[in-house]
């Protein structure tokens, strides 16, 4: 979500003021940091950060400072008492009015040099952001296209409802014309971006509402669209319609990313998940029933207050036996202002370590495993780029994410780029790479 709204930041202040992205600081007119506060470590990263940023503009004061993101949301005007150098402090909901607030900084430097405020907007104006964001403007043949915003699900850890608001969804038409705009540029795979992303509300023009499963179907549809995509999912929304989906869509990718956070029913009830581990296995076994060769990722929160050894061993049950493909996986980290923060929390950190240690090995495990099963196989490849340090070779992103490499007619290369194609697997590399050889050209 942040990478497509870092890239939204460049598109307005692009379009307004002709801004290019520098990747030299010291050639940078403007500094915009995007921020995370999903774990206290991103949040103090930020004043760190912040800090070196300081000492830029002593040396050069006419240089701009932005705070963007969840931290800029959730600290609001304490980022401007804390880092009183910082010219602009904005939220997620409100980048689209960056190239207003840019301006007001300037004028303010302008009226009041040694006395200027910085300029701060994190409130939440419905979806208005999506009304003023320029048409998206892309490279390559990947696109992220996000289609609600926000959460309303509280679940007790996590601070995104208070730093990106209730959830919204974005209007099926204007969700649609934006896939038609990138698969008119190149576009062949979409992702489908949202919080709560299978949880998409969308009103349609004649005032109904169009739920996940059936965006799904107007995704496929679109000319040039070949893969789908989507992040992330709650299993509350992972509805018996988005499953029928797999059975029907080919776009749709042999890849689920859905985050379950814990093994442990207890822990999902403190957690406020409300399911129990029994309905999520069940999901998981219907998807397995139409698509066997389904990869499985997640989400996990180990060492959450209270968690017991027989918690912590559900957990690691449940990646044993359900044999996720990859999974993101951190210590619980309490975030002020959530109700798990006021939870007692008698497991020590040496503890949590441990346990994270012991889960990510299995996760680890299981990876290699998964990449090794897929030699002798064939698997369908977007093929993306010429390889860097092998020209006579492609390379492209399978279904279950795994880079693949494959040789071909250097004079040709051209022509498939862009293209999906079924690769015959033949070598393991690396744990997230494979190489193949072509087998056919698919679209
Ligand atoms: S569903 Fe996801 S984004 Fe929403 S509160 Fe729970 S963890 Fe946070």
């Amino acid at each position: 979500m942040n990478v497509y709204d870092s890239g939204k930041m460049l598109d307005v202040l692009g379009d307004s003021h002709g801004m290019e992205v520098t990747h030299d600081i010291d050639e940078a007119d403007v500094l915009l940091m995007n921020t995370c506060s999903i774990r206290e470590k991103a949040q103090e990263k930020v004043f760190s950060e912040l800090g070196r940023w300081r000492k830029l503009k002593e040396k050069r004061p006419d240089l701009v400072i932005g705070v963007g993101g969840c931290v800029a949301s959730q600290e609001g005007d304490n980022i401007q008492k804390r880092a009183p150098y910082v010219d602009m402090v904005f939220g997620p909901q409100t980048l689209h009015r960056l190239p207003e607030l840019y301006d007001q900084s300037n004028e303010q430097r302008e009226i009041a040099p040694k006395n200027r405020i910085g300029t701060i907007d994190v409130s939440f104006p419905s979806i208005e952001k999506f009304d003023f964001l320029p048409e998206p403007r892309v490279e390559g043949y990947k696109a992220f296209v996000s289609i609600m915003e926000g959460c309303s699900k509280y679940c007790s850890f996590c601070v995104v409802p208070y730093t990106r608001g209730e959830e919204l969804s974005r209007p099926l038409d204007d969700v649609l014309a934006e896939i038609d705009s990138l698969a008119a540029q190149g576009i062949r795979e979409i992702n489908l971006l949202g919080q709560n992303v299978n949880g998409y509300r969308g009103e349609k023009d004649d005032g109904s509402i169009c739920r996940f499963a059936e965006l799904l179907h107007y995704v496929s549809h679109v000319d040039g669209v070949e893969r789908i995509r989507y992040t992330t999912s709650h299993p509350l929304e992972f509805t018996d319609d988005i499953i029928d989906a797999y059975a029907q869509l080919p776009e749709l990718v042999s890849h689920l990313h859905l985050p379950v956070q814990s093994g442990s029913n207890a822990i999902l009830a403190a957690m406020k998940r409300n399911h129990t581990i029994d309905v999520y296995i069940n999901q998981i076994n219907k998807l397995k029933a139409i698509r066997p060769d389904i990869h499985l990722s997640s989400d996990f929160i180990i060492g959450f207050p209270g968690e017991t050894d027989q918690d912590f061993q559900d957990t690691l049950n449940l990646a044993k036996e359900l044999n996720f493909d990859h999974s993101y996986s951190f210590i619980y980290s309490k975030r002020p202002g959530t109700p798990a923060a006021e939870l007692p929390d008698d497991v020590s950190f040496t503890t949590k370590k441990a346990r994270l240690a012991e889960f990510q090995k299995v996760i680890i495990d299981s990876t290699l495993a998964k990449t090794h099963e897929m030699v002798g196989t064939t698997t369908r490849v977007l093929v993306e780029q010429v390889a860097n340090r092998h020209p006579d070779c492609l390379i492209g992103t399978a279904d279950n994410t795994r880079t693949v490499m494959f040789p071909h007619d250097v004079e040709k290369m051209d022509e498939l780029l862009g293209k999906l194609v079924s690769v015959r697997i033949t070598d393991f590399v690396s744990p997230h790479m494979v190489k193949g050889e072509l087998e056919d050209v698919l679209a």
